[in-house]
């Protein structure tokens, strides 16, 4: 991917542990590398379809000086989700933060840390049994897009499904969504059990009645096998009400693991559910 760098822009500010560091301040070397598609830009030869690094070196020194973190971890990790969050076109941003003046009674050239920080696509699957479904749903969506880190991109339609599993219960709806986050898997995993609760939904029964229930169906191409995560979602491909959903709004995309198309995997199953 196309990218523009910017190497050692000196800012004088007032991070650090010690409190001194705090007061009296000392110099900062930041380097970004931003991530995205210049060829419009290149080819119409019009800054506006760019970054004009100018504004860009201003925003950072700016960030550098209105803000006062301990750890130049944390500046490089809040900086690089204020610049994708405040530019639609960047994809992807890493950034360096050297400290020249390190105060460790040492002598060396610099302390550095870099950090990289991309928009992440998941596609996420919806469901509600219980109350207004549609509106359980409804709130969810709105919940997810609220927080400035998700961008909801495209919902599916909403369809009336019949309960699986062993347990008597009412109707679903479901539907699937896919949206850009800057969150780790788990941080998403943490805000959809956020909204979960928020939306009262109650753990008693596995595969019980539910006033909401949000699963993380595809995280890029990631493949997670954790204690509490599994990515991709591990009955996806088994799923009528999560493949059709799936396959509206994204019939060519892959899983990573069967290295099928949605769309095929859904005709599959729809096959083996005739059969
Ligand atoms: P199923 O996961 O079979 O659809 P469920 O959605 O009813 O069942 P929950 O009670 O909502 O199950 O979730 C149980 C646990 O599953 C969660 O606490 C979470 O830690 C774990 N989990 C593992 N992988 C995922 C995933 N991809 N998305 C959401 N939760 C997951
Ligand atoms: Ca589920
Ligand atoms: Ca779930």
């Amino acid at each position: 991917m196309d990218m523009i760098t910017i190497s050692d822009l000196e800012v004088f500010a007032y991070h650090g542990v010690l409190k001194e560091e705090n007061s009296l301040g000392q110099k900062f070397l930041i380097s970004a590398e931003l991530y995205m598609d210049i060829s419009e830009a290149a080819r119409d030869d019009d800054i506006t379809k760019s970054l004009d690094y100018t504004s860009i070196c201003k925003e950072i020194s700016d960030f550098l000086k209105k803000n006062t973190f301990k750890l130049i971890e944390t500046i490089a990790d809040r900086l690089a989700k204020y610049l994708l969050i405040k530019h639609d076109n960047l994809n992807e941003v890493s950034i360096k933060i050297k400290k020249p003046w390190a105060p460790i009674l040492m002598t060396l050239d610099t302390v550095s840390v870099s950090v990289s920080r991309k928009w992440h696509q998941v596609y996420l699957g919806l469901g509600s049994n219980m109350g207004d479904r549609e509106d359980y749903i409804k709130k969810a969506i709105a919940l997810l897009d609220k927080e400035e880190d998700c961008k909801v991109i495209r919902v599916s339609a909403l369809r009336n499904t019949k309960p699986v599993g062993p347990v008597i219960q009412d109707d679903f709806l479901n539907g699937a969504l896919c949206m850009k986050t800057l969150k780790t898997p788990q941080e998403l995993l943490a805000l959809i059990h956020k909204i979960e609760m928020k939306l009262e939904r109650v753990r008693d029964i596995h595969w019980g009645p539910r006033t909401i229930d949000l699963d993380i169906l595809l995280f890029d191409d990631y493949i997670i096998q954790s204690e509490d995560l599994t990515i991709p979602h591990v009955e996806m491909d088994k799923r009528l009400f999560v493949l059709e959903p799936m396959a509206e709004i994204a019939p060519w995309l892959r899983h990573p693991i069967y290295d099928k198309t949605m769309k095929e995997l859904f005709d599959n199953q729809v096959r083996q559910c005739r059969a």
